[in-house]
């Protein structure tokens, strides 16, 4: 299959047969191996990780602003808005070496999960030891709400 941005095919080959075809996960279209973004999924199969998955740039950009949109704060409770459903608990399955990071790895997976807000939000430092360098990892929790703005 011919990719959605370029000549390039889609699929994979070794020895002339192809062995894998790859497509945007979210709009199906077939992507080349240079015009795939590549991201994380939360596994629901599998609590507490994640499995790889292509999007088209388009697809990929769309997630990332939908993941900005969701609010997160360390309160139990969101100004102004009332908690209408509650989608459990949630940490974020990797450690970050950056803070932002994990912070929006939690957000990607309340935005998969259905949720538009976190609250408890809580972040882990975890202390590695290397050689003499002593650094900071990061993953983020809390619990995934959906939530309404109040109607006066
Ligand atoms: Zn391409
Ligand atoms: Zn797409």
């Amino acid at each position: 299959m011919k990719c959605k941005y370029c000549d390039k095919d889609s699929r994979d080959w070794f020895l002339f047969i192809p062995y894998a075809d790859h497509h945007c996960a979210k709009c199906g279209q077939p992507l080349c191996e240079d015009h795939r973004k590549h991201t994380y999924q939360y596994d629901m199969e599998n609590p507490g990780y994640t499995k790889p998955m292509d999007l088209c740039h388009e697809c990929y950009n769309e997630r990332d602003n939908k993941v900005e949109s969701v609010i997160a704060v360390k309160s139990n409770h969101i100004g102004g808005h009332n908690i209408v459903d509650e989608k459990g608990y949630i940490e974020t399955g990797f450690e970050f070496e950056n803070y932002d990071n994990a912070i929006w790895d939690l957000k990607f997976n309340a935005q998969l999960k259905g949720a538009n807000a976190i609250t408890n939000l809580k972040t882990i430092s975890h202390q590695h030891k290397d050689d003499n360098y002593i650094y900071k990892k990061w993953t983020a929790g809390g619990n995934l709400v959906v939530i309404e703005k109040h109607s006066s």
